[in-house]
């Protein structure tokens, strides 16, 4: 019998103890910094002559490592492999699935303070968000293990007394996992072993800004005893081996987790149908987010305006569920707007490696910094910079919490996801006018409502129309199993992570009736 599931605990670092863990982790790092990583395919290392250099955010001379980049000859290599062992993987046992997600998991528990310091380094996170990624890359493998034991001898259906019939899934072929750099372990790790454990084989592009965590994790699945071929990694770029993948006829569904626009692209090219092809591919898509913090007359304010900073500048607003948009209600504008301005000035930014209380280190890359300043402008057009818009890229890519009061609910910095350390404040005439302000978007992931009003909770249950709503909370850190992350309209396919039916996605129902 396996436990009943429950998420990792969080990390304190005030405890000296847990602090020194860290710094373990981080020294153990350190003797890796810089080396060279090869493609596994088919469980054979291949290593290129190009290289994706993965650098520290916070500091870009930093080089935290080189991995060999695939091409579309090595990409075509390692679907035939994937297409091949998808024979004898589609008949493992499930159980047997299973445990070596369990074995995974406890791999890198042991460890878990070294992914989370290389976290730090790779993709510049502040220790507590690091340690959130780690933990939910634990949550996913254990969740998710339950889940296909769960569903492992299908659901019972009805049988005449003539006959036997059986509902069961089974898996569906070669999975393209393309997995994003903002919760690069944990989002990563979630796709691969949600597909591998349903009993499909993955080829894994992990994004090119956190290619090592994802190098590591391969070197974890493979003591955990995954057989050779069940997954492959192949960093590449998106238009070369991304297109190529999504293109190729025997793939037979695309796992994606990133901007809008990429998305958009997938599934458009996913649904053509191309020479050899036998089945119509299915996307699984969590796409972008424009989050929305509702703030009510009647509500504790204080609570509002602490769950704004968590949620607009944790991870430097680089989360598909950060609030980007504050929509309160007139009578209680200015003092939310104050209290937020002066918790965020306590804010401080820069390298994280050093301390557990840097609250914000840097950005992701020099496109994702000129992206977020250009933001910064817009807003100085749209809005009042109420607080921060100065930014820094001599040596790696930093940006103050930055806040734009009084912005019109149709202005840009409303509508367009920003995806750094931007918020806009906007005023609300009453709760409804708030709804219609917090709808009046094209995406639909997350939101949030601060309110003490039991008729306004039950009014926004039903109207505020994003996959992920939440009450006298922030609108970010959804956890495994307990809340299932995905969201509405340009969000994506609102396929649940972390939720029941999310393997799901992974397979396809088989009756079979036999006569009797
Ligand atoms: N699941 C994360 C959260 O609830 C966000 C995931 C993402 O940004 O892609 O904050």
């Amino acid at each position: 019998m396996v436990v009943p599931y429950k998420h990792e605990p969080f990390t304190d670092f005030t405890v000296e103890e847990n602090k020194k863990a860290f710094e373990a982790g981080l020294a153990t790092v350190e003797t890796y910094l810089g080396k060279d990583y090869s493609l596994i395919i088919g469980g054979e290392r291949i290593t290129t002559e190009e290289k994706i250099v993965s650098v520290n955010p916070a500091d870009r001379s930093e080089v935290v490592g080189r991995v060999s980049k695939a091409d579309k000859a090595l990409a075509e290599k390692a679907m035939q492999v994937a297409d091949h062992t998808f024979q004898t993987w589609r008949k493992t046992k499930p159980e047997m699935r299973a445990d070596i997600l369990f074995r995974a998991s406890a791999i890198v528990r042991r460890r878990k303070h070294e992914f989370s310091a290389l976290l730090v380094k790779e993709a510049g996170k502040p220790w507590n968000e690091a340690d959130a990624d780690t933990a939910e890359a634990i949550d996913f493998m254990e969740y998710y293990g339950r889940q296909m034991l769960k569903l492992k001898d299908g659901i019972p259906i009805e049988s005449r007394p003539i006959e036997y019939n059986r509902f069961n899934y089974i898996p569906l072929g070669v999975g393209v996992i393309i997995s994003p750099w903002n919760f690069a372990f944990a989002i990563m790790a979630g796709m691969t072993t949600a597909a591998l454990v349903s009993g499909n084989t993955v080829l894994l592009k992990p994004a090119s800004t956190t290619p090592v965590i994802a190098a590591k994790f391969m070197e974890v699945l493979e003591e955990a005893g995954l057989p050779a071929g069940v997954v492959s990694y192949i960093p590449g770029s998106g238009s070369e081996v991304g297109d190529y993948l999504v293109d190729h006829p025997r793939t037979r569904f695309i796992s994606f987790t990133g901007s809008r626009d990429v998305g958009l692209r997938i599934y458009e090219r996913a649904s053509k149908l191309n020479e050899g092809q036998i089945w119509l591919k299915r996307v699984i898509a969590e796409m972008g987010g424009k989050d929305t913090i509702v703030v009510d007359k009647d509500a504790d304010l204080e609570l509002a305006a602490k769950s704004i900073v968590a949620s607009a500048f944790g991870f430097s607003g680089q989360k598909c569920s950060a609030c980007s948009r504050v929509v309160v209600l007139e009578d209680v504008y200015v003092q939310v707007l104050d209290r937020v301005v002066k918790l965020t000035k306590k804010l401080s930014v820069g390298d994280t490696v050093g301390s557990p209380t840097v609250s914000m280190g840097p950005v992701n890359d020099q496109g994702a910094y000129d992206k977020i300043m250009s933001y910064v402008e817009i807003g100085k057009e749209e809005g009042r910079l109420a607080y921060g818009g100065r930014g820094d890229d001599s040596e790696g890519w930093f940006i103050q919490p930055t806040i734009f009061a009084d912005v019109d609910e149709n202005a840009r910095l409303m509508k367009e996801e920003i995806f750094g350390p931007v918020v806009a404040f906007c005023k609300a005439k009453d709760f409804d006018h708030a709804l219609d302000i917090a709808n009046n978007t094209e995406y639909g992931l997350t939101g949030a409502v601060i309110t003490n009003n039991r008729a306004h909770i039950e009014k926004a249950r039903e109207d505020f129309h994003v996959g992920n709503l939440y009450f006298n909370r922030g609108c970010t850190g959804a956890i495994v199993g307990y809340q299932p992350f995905g969201g509405f309209n340009m969000s994506g396919t609102d396929s649940k992570a972390g939720g029941p039916d999310y393997l799901l996605l992974h397979m396809q129902a088989k009756t079979t009736s036999e006569m009797l």
